[in-house]
């Protein structure tokens, strides 16, 4: 067909790899995330309905006949928006985007007995392309009857990441939880602080406005999601905690002047990184040189 001799370019169309499938039901497909996967799949010739939240009167109507529904809501209503699924067709692939696993996971598993995989996109809706972009999976249930959407998502420019729900959500604790809280943080203080931000711009560094640019982009996107993923486990908490009073420790380090304890730790992180330190320092040039380039007004 005309559809699969297009190339793989995400403004013309892909190739579909199951075009026997049913209609794809997004749950929550108005919202951001929604809204691309649903872009996504209509490039690649499924079809695609949506699953709102006013639509919950007509859901046997959109579901009864549904190939796969895809769970992308709010996280706090993640749970309680897949128990309301228990009507699925046998054969129908149940599977979230959600950026917590081990719950939603759960509560698929036990509300549909047919396949089930939890998915973790790795970027927000604000991306051009899924090109060398990470989608990570929780294997649920039937592996078998869901490789061709992890192959569809490979061919949306995509790379796939296996992993338990479990170490998954650990490894979100520091990558998310703790990330986002840190930025957040910082935004409060420079809000508090108040200094003039052209002021501040005026006299960045590449490296500064970029680093600006990363707390700064985070106040253009919603709360509630923030607040969510950060809140979304104890051990995000236990962990945040931790950074605070590594924080007070280093404080002290400097109210006793004290050089010679800073030098060892920082010795002591140099070999943490081992020989990351380096590539790091080469690979954050040339994100540079690009910011360089293209940042400036
Ligand atoms: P969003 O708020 O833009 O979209 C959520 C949608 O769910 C909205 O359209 C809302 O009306 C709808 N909704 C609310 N209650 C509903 C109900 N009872 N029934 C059906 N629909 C309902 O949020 P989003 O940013 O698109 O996030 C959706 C999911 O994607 C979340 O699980 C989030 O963790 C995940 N995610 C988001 C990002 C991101 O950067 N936005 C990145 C990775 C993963």
């Amino acid at each position: 067909t005309m559809r699969e001799s297009y190339s793989s370019e995400n403004d013309s169309g892909f190739k579909c790899l199951n075009p026997q499938l049913r209609p794809i039901v997004i749950v929550g497909g108005h919202g951001q995330l929604g809204q691309l996967f649903q872009r996504m799949f209509e490039l690649s010739g499924y079809q695609v309905r949506i699953l709102g939240r006013d639509d919950w009167h007509r859901a046997d109507e959109i579901l009864h006949d549904a190939g796969m529904v895809v769970v992308s809501v709010p996280i706090h209503m993640t749970e309680a928006i897949i128990a309301k699924l228990g009507q699925l067709p046998e054969d129908c692939i149940l599977t979230d985007l959600t950026s917590v696993k081990s719950g939603p996971l759960q509560a698929m598993l036990e509300v549909h007995s047919g396949p089930v995989v939890g998915l973790h996109p790795m970027f927000g809706p604000d991306i051009p392309s899924l090109a060398k972009q990470v989608v990570v999976y929780c294997d649920g249930r039937n592996p078998e009857s869901y490789q061709w959407l992890l192959e569809q998502i490979q061919i949306w420019g995509a790379s796939l990441n296996r992993i338990s729900a479990i170490e998954h959500d650990q490894g979100m604790t520091l990558i998310q939880a703790l990330r986002h809280f840190t930025s957040f943080v910082y935004g409060v203080h420079l809000a508090e602080e108040d200094p003039k931000i052209d002021q501040l711009m005026s006299l960045s560094s590449p490296i500064y406005r970029l680093e600006l640019a990363m707390v700064g982009r985070l106040f253009a996107q919603d709360a509630q999601l923030y607040a969510d993923i950060i809140m979304s486990a104890p051990q995000n908490l236990a962990m945040i905690k931790r950074f605070h009073q590594r924080f007070g420790e280093a404080i002290e380090m400097l109210e006793h002047q004290d050089k010679a304890a800073f030098k060892q730790a920082f010795s002591q992180v140099e070999h943490w990184f081992g020989d990351y330190a380096q590539h790091f320092l080469v690979e954050s040039q040339g994100l540079l040189r690009q910011a360089n380039d293209s940042t400036r007004r």
